[in-house]
């Protein structure tokens, strides 16, 4: 008996063969392939016949039916591969099939750090600003010293700080490159310098990298009235005109006297809300004249303390950036996650 079914699977093999080498297009040839593979076809039909045959002989009969399975489905790959290559060579085929569904082109979109970055840039450019970078590791006397703050003076407390090695820092603000630009070129300056600043802290409202842009002008006559009318300014260009700023005193080691730049509340238009803590302003900015002291570290004439002025101020781009564009949580910036990211 095992011998009826192998001879009958090999004739089926044969005609299966000759009846897909005749067919004249795919369709032909599917249905052909189903007439003998397919749920009723006649290969299938034998394997159903296995049970019935006697134990010891179930397992020949087995591979010898799977044999001709797949010599069956061979010529099918065979025969419909041939069928194609005619058809495209004698160009009756389309070679591209225009109901597939289109693949969609990514674009990229720029960081809302990045946006925020080129639009301070753009502002200041046309105020006359010229835009100037340095190293982010730098010397403890460009990032300190030179900046009027001694060791053990208590203002480097207010910026903890990673050391490199003894006297090499990685700069907690940028005005090192202020200092580097002083030190280079002559007054009249007028520049602001964008960069990446690190400090030791890492919590909700923190990230120990984060993005800066500092300020300076100096030249003679320089008044804190221009400050003002500067930062109102660049304020009012990047909120929106709407928007009221105000200066509170401050400190800093750097200026004198020293301000903190508010802002009306972008989220409640100063009405008070959650954000502002219902006082209806959001602090952006700091900023003051040049203490005389910076320019006398310098140990240059063109920078006598007795002939020139100057102002400087400074913000963190990112914090501008998230009132800009309503991001409440400072993470989302550094998470880099495509669906917020999109949205720009
Ligand atoms: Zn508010």
């Amino acid at each position: 008996m095992t011998d009826a079914l192998t001879v009958r699977s090999r004739d089926l093999a044969q005609q299966a063969m000759d009846a897909m080498k005749a067919a004249s297009g795919e369709a032909e040839l599917a249905q052909v392939k189903s007439q003998y593979l397919g749920r009723s076809g006649s290969v299938t039909s034998m394997l159903k016949e296995i049970p019935k045959l006697p134990p010891d002989e179930r397992r020949s009969a087995g591979t010898s039916i799977n044999e001709t399975k797949k010599h069956i489905e061979a010529v099918f790959a065979e025969c419909r591969d041939a069928l194609r290559g005619a058809a495209l060579s004698q160009g009756s085929a389309d070679p591209v099939d225009v109901t597939l569904a289109g693949r969609a082109t990514w674009r990229g979109h720029s960081h809302p750090v990045t946006l925020a970055w080129d639009s301070i840039c753009d502002i200041f450019s046309s105020m006359g600003y010229d835009i100037r970078e340095g190293p982010e590791v730098e010397t403890d006397w460009h990032c300190f010293e030179a900046l009027n703050m001694p060791q053990g003076h208590p203002a480097r407390e207010m910026q903890d700080t990673f050391y490199v090695a003894d006297g090499v820092v990685l700069r907690t603000h940028t005005s090192p490159v202020q200092v580097r630009t002083m030190l280079h070129e002559a007054p009249p300056l007028r520049m602001i310098c964008p960069g990446v600043v690190y400090r030791r802290d890492n919590d909700l409202t923190h990230t120990p990298m984060f993005h800066q842009v500092e300020g300076l002008v100096v030249d003679q006559g320089t008044t804190m009235a221009e400050l003002k009318g500067t930062l109102a300014e660049f304020c009012r260009a990047f909120f929106g005109s709407e928007t009221q700023v105000r200066f509170r005193p401050s400190y800093f080691p750097f200026t004198e006297p020293s301000a903190e730049v508010d802002i009306s509340c972008v989220f409640c238009s100063g009405d008070g809300c959650r954000v502002c803590q219902s006082t209806g302003w959001l602090e952006v900015l700091g900023a003051g004249m040049v203490d005389p002291a910076v320019f006398a570290s310098l140990g240059r004439p063109e920078y006598d303390p007795e002939g020139v002025q100057g102002f400087a101020f400074g913000m963190g781009i990112d914090r501008l950036a998230m009132l800009r564009y309503r991001i409440d949580d400072l993470r989302l910036l550094f998470e880099n996650d495509v669906r917020m990211l999109e949205q720009f």
